[in-house]
């Protein structure tokens, strides 16, 4: 019978007769009251080099670890579609077909976050293929007919999107969406624009794709033009929209609103994205005439579904900024408790990213957890600390990001051992139920 056990059983007893006794070794729960610096000793002689040293800004602190995917919980982005039409031609889908084809550009966009291609730049390399741990949510709005966030403006004055080259060239113009925007700040409105009328009746005209982002709304031209005669299903009905090129582009957006920049000009801040002509096929002439084009979603190029590691953890560190507005359009995951979502640390861990968790964090027997950077934690959730763990707060920020409580920091003791909370370069603990001061 284990110790455990045994003085279970002797609590029974001892409650049944009404007598007051004191088991020697048993299980305690304490929620922590105050945290006291660590002694300099006792810190790791790596700690001491980076004090003063924030990690939380660097984006490679946020690439997903295929060994610990919970640690980076997925994340939501909640958009709305907009189609702006003329207001006599259909020149852009409508009633009858913008719903359906809404629903199927996100699927088929977060069809291609899912599926993270290899790099296929430079040749011969091992960028390794990390999930992107992030998606498209078509918000709801029941006050339209399909129940979803889909919107229809016929307005002559602003359905055109003109290109760089054109004499009327609008395309980092905001005005459609100070007329149209809705929720904004909460959902990241998507325009789908098309060219003007006249262009289009002008036999040089090129109808050619192409997308601007603005921080937390994009602006798309000729989806319409570009889907309208692509795909039909095997059974000779119904159009497929939303394949080829579209969904490249609005995933290429969208990424600008997540922090990410072209990748072919070496100014993204990442070492895996190389630098290269932005080819759009093999001619066998220079620059295109080596052995593979690019197919990064931030290049210009026919196939952009491959996203590298620094990317990916690029994407993560906008989001995970509370000063970014593309946060604001997240749905707030992080915000309902989900016990089923506890994270469970078994061995050394340094968090040296902000994250919003969703269920308890629980460091166990013989783990260190350090924490550096903002941690969000759901109300009903709690940091337990088992016996034998430790939690180690350097500089970290502990809170609820949805103006509530969470529970605090509790720690397990069982005979001579108990769980160690120790901080120092000066944590932040707000909104904790149970209070916490640092001494
Ligand atoms: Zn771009």
């Amino acid at each position: 019978m284990n110790t455990l056990f045994r003085c279970f059983l002797l609590l029974i007893v001892v409650s049944y007769f009404g007598i007051s006794s004191s088991c020697s070794s048993s299980l305690q729960k304490d929620y922590v009251a105050q945290v006291s610096p660590i002694v300099p000793s006792d810190l790791p002689a790596e700690y001491a080099a980076n004090r003063g040293k924030s990690p939380c800004r660097d984006r490679m602190n946020y690439v997903p670890d295929l060994e610990f995917l919970d640690h980076t919980p997925e994340k939501k982005v909640k958009v709305s579609v907009h189609y702006m039409l003329s207001e006599k031609v259909k020149n852009n889908f409508n009633e009858t077909d913008g719903y359906q084809f809404a629903n199927q550009i996100i699927y088929h966009c977060n069809k291609y976050l899912k599926d993270n291609l290899k790099m296929s730049l430079p040749v011969g390399n091992k960028t390794p293929q990390l999930p992107l741990r992030y998606s498209y949510l078509l918000d709801v709005d029941k006050s339209t007919r399909s129940g979803h966030a889909v919107y229809f403006h016929r307005d002559d004055e602003l359905y055109h999107f003109n290109g760089t080259k054109s004499k009327d060239k609008n395309y980092g113009s905001r005005e459609v969406y100070k007329k149209y925007g809705k929720n904004k700040g909460k959902v990241l409105n998507i325009f789908m624009m098309e060219p003007h009328l006249d262009s289009l009746d002008s036999p040089t005209f090129q109808i050619t794709g192409r997308g601007v982002a603005f921080g937390d709304w994009v602006k798309m031209t000729a989806v319409y033009q570009n889907t309208r005669d692509t795909v039909v299903s095997p059974s000779g009905f119904n159009h497929v929209y939303g394949r080829y090129a579209q969904q490249r582009t609005l995933n290429h957006e969208i990424g600008h609103c997540l922090g990410l920049g072209h990748s072919w000009r070496k100014n993204d801040g990442c070492d895996d994205t190389p630098a290269h002509a932005n080819c759009w096929g093999l001619t066998g002439k220079p620059p295109c005439n080596g052995k593979a084009i690019s197919n990064n979603m931030m290049d210009y190029i026919p196939v952009a579904q491959s996203v590298t590691p620094c990317q990916i953890g690029t994407t993560h560190m906008t989001m995970s900024n509370k000063t970014r507005k593309v946060r604001g359009c997240l749905k707030k995951t992080w915000c309902t408790f989900n016990k089923e979502k506890t994270i469970e640390i078994k061995q050394d861990h340094e968090w040296n990213g902000a994250k919003d968790i969703e269920g308890h964090l629980v460091v166990m027997d013989g783990a260190t957890l350090t924490l550096r950077c903002r941690l969000s934690l759901p109300r009903k959730a709690k940091i337990i600390v088992y016996p034998k763990g430790k939690l180690i707060l350097d500089g970290a920020t502990l809170e609820n990001d949805c103006g509530q409580e969470w529970e605090g920091i509790e720690v397990w003791s069982y005979n001579e051992d108990k769980g160690e909370v120790v901080y120092f370069n000066s944590p932040t603990i707000n909104n904790a139920k149970n209070k916490i001061t640092v001494l």
